[in-house]
């Protein structure tokens, strides 16, 4: 089936407002196994909006649209695509009763004139209520084709697609989808697919795309069969495949479990504690720890040692290792990781030094980072070179150390 998408919004065309919705919605379709071949943002313009819907029936089954859907004037995407489909407006007596009660419970208890247009539904629509605003989601289906229409902001869409829209979706698609992640850390996105190159090129269904993030590459395997169980069964071997493939880079194979849960999951499985000490990256890493629930039993505390003065103060770095070797050194890095760790009491201690930029220090380039970890007193330190702007080295700085953190734990 071929979906395609309309972004509706004079904002969206100037740029005033990031199209994340299509992000969103046509990775979803992906997920859904629906195709999509084109997506367009068209202003708040009626006959433009008009044209632009035909052309979309024209090649595609299902088209979503999103914006538009607000009580203004200039919010006309529901009467447009009424006009096109031939589905004349009409008031839905239950949207109206929602609206009442919406605005009752708000704090802006007056309802304007103009709300009650976003109670006026297409006749022979499936009508989604919002659960997070007024003006309603709507499904019009005719003649074979389907639109589906999204009120704009995001905490609006994204609720109503997944709970609602998506399970839609998924119950006209003749064919089921299954879809599996594999997550790979500490491997560049160019060598993973050169590993996997066969597999690619003979892939039919399913089928394997790489998704690149910082440090890591993500795998998603998708199966369309006639049943979820069918499907399931086909993903299985090549999810087996890959897990032998990348063998130990592989840190999860499911959707949600990100780099510093499986961390953790290894801290509290083995009873181990552990501090951070960064001085490039400010707390990132520490950031990036705490983030995951129930993390307090095995983080002891994270310090930012950003200054010589500190190194030295708080981590007892020597000073003629600063003075010798510079803060940037795998030297310091050493220190920082082993001090930190006899001094916290910590069983692990992770240490990050670097130059994020955009000046070099020391004489040194600017994305050259030492990260230390020091685990029962034994110290492993790793140089780095890492490309792109200030934030960036510093991101790839982070998600390294939770990489060597892991093979820490892993290989001792
Ligand atoms: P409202 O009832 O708020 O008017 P609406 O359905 O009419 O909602 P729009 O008026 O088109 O939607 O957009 C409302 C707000 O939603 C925009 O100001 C913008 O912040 C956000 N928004 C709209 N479209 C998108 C998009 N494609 N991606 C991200 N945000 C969007
Ligand atoms: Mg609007």
């Amino acid at each position: 089936m071929i979906a395609e998408l309309i972004s509706v919004g004079t904002e969206l065309l100037l740029g005033n407002t990031v199209n994340t919705n299509a992000a969103f919605l046509a990775e979803k379709c992906a997920l859904l196994g629906l195709s999509i071949y084109y997506q367009t943002t068209v202003g708040d313009n009626e006959e433009r909006l008009a044209e632009t819907i035909q052309t979309a029936f024209k090649r595609s089954d299902v088209v979503i649209l999103s914006g538009g859907l607000g009580p203004t004037k200039d919010d006309l995407t529901k009467e447009v695509t009424a006009k096109v489909m031939g589905m004349p407006l009409k008031e839905d007596k239950h949207t109206r009763e929602r609206i009442e009660a919406y605005f009752k419970n708000s704090r802006s208890k007056t309802v304007t004139e103009n709300n009650w247009k976003q109670a006026l539904v297409p006749e022979g629509s499936k009508v989604v209520d919002n659960k997070n605003g007024t003006a309603p989601g709507l499904i019009m289906e005719k003649n074979g084709k389907v639109a589906i229409l999204l009120p704009g902001p995001p905490n609006e869409l994204i609720p109503m697609f997944n709970n609602d829209i998506f399970p839609y979706l998924n119950s006209i698609q003749p064919e089921t989808i299954y879809s599996a992640m594999v997550k790979i850390c500490g491997l560049g996105e160019s060598l993973v697919e050169t590993q996997i190159a066969d597999l690619i090129e003979k892939q039919t269904n399913p089928t394997i795309a790489p998704y690149a993030k910082v440090g890591e590459v993500h795998l998603r395997v998708t199966a369309k069969a006639k049943d979820e169980k069918e499907a399931k069964k086909m993903v299985k071997p090549v999810v087996k495949e890959l897990k032998e493939r990348f063998g130990k880079n592989v840190y999860a194979a499911e959707e949600n479990v990100t780099l510093e849960d499986t961390v953790i999951g290894l801290l509290k499985e083995k009873e181990l504690t552990l501090t951070t000490v960064e001085s490039c990256t400010g707390g990132l890493l520490a950031a990036r720890l705490t983030k995951v629930p129930g993390v307090s039993e095995v983080f002891k505390q994270g310090l930012i040692t950003y200054s010589n003065k500190a190194k030295r103060k708080l981590l007892d770095v020597k000073k003629s290792t600063l003075k010798e070797y510079g803060a940037i050194s795998d030297k310091t890095a050493k220190e920082m990781a082993k001090n930190g760790a006899f001094i916290t009491g910590a069983d692990i201690c992770v240490s990050i030094t670097g130059i994020a930029g955009p000046d070099e220090v020391e004489e040194k380039p600017v994305g050259l980072v030492y990260i230390g970890c020091c685990y029962k007193n034994e110290v492993t330190v790793k140089e780095y070179h890492f490309n792109g702007e200030r934030n960036k080295i510093r991101e790839w700085a982070a998600v390294n150390a939770l990489i060597l953190l892991r093979e820490c734990i892993l290989e001792k």
